[in-house]
């Protein structure tokens, strides 16, 4: 994954965040897994940097959710998943049985994709769509 720490030392340096190992690591890892949890960063980064602890890992990956570098994802019944794709209002299909998570393009574009027939006097920017199923492996 050498190609990917020159992207990632760079995000980190435009978002104005200190560049460090652990922060290199973890942008590697859900760059390498989209839609990974936190323990399975954890899992990656322990892989490529040996001992580094969890909490670690949650403080590393708050931060570059906060400088918008990661999009966190919390389906219901799921941990929080972390991805790289930011800022293009994409959903998510997620399986009912094993969890997988795939990107779907945003319906019309832009958020929020759908618009109540009454906003309730609200500024709506969003519109949370999860899209659920079974995967084609469950399906089987
Ligand atoms: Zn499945
Ligand atoms: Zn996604």
């Amino acid at each position: 994954m050498h190609t990917n720490h020159t992207d990632a030392r760079a995000q980190l340096h435009a978002a104005g965040l200190r560049v460090t190992a652990p922060r290199i690591a973890v942008l590697d890892a859900v760059a390498a897994t989209p839609h990974a949890d936190a323990d399975r960063v954890a899992a990656a980064v322990r892989e490529s940097l040996g001992s580094v602890s969890t909490q670690a890992v949650y403080d590393v990956l708050r931060a570059c959710v906060h400088a918008g570098l990661l999009r966190r994802i919390e389906p219901a019944g799921s941990a929080a998943r972390y991805e790289t794709r930011t800022g293009d209002n994409h959903h998510h299909l997620v399986c009912r049985d094993c969890g997988t998570v795939v990107d779907i393009d945003c319906v019309v574009g832009a958020a929020p994709c759908l618009e109540p027939g009454d906003d309730h006097g609200f500024a709506i920017d969003e519109a949370e769509v999860v899209f659920w199923g079974l995967c084609p492996a469950c399906r089987s």
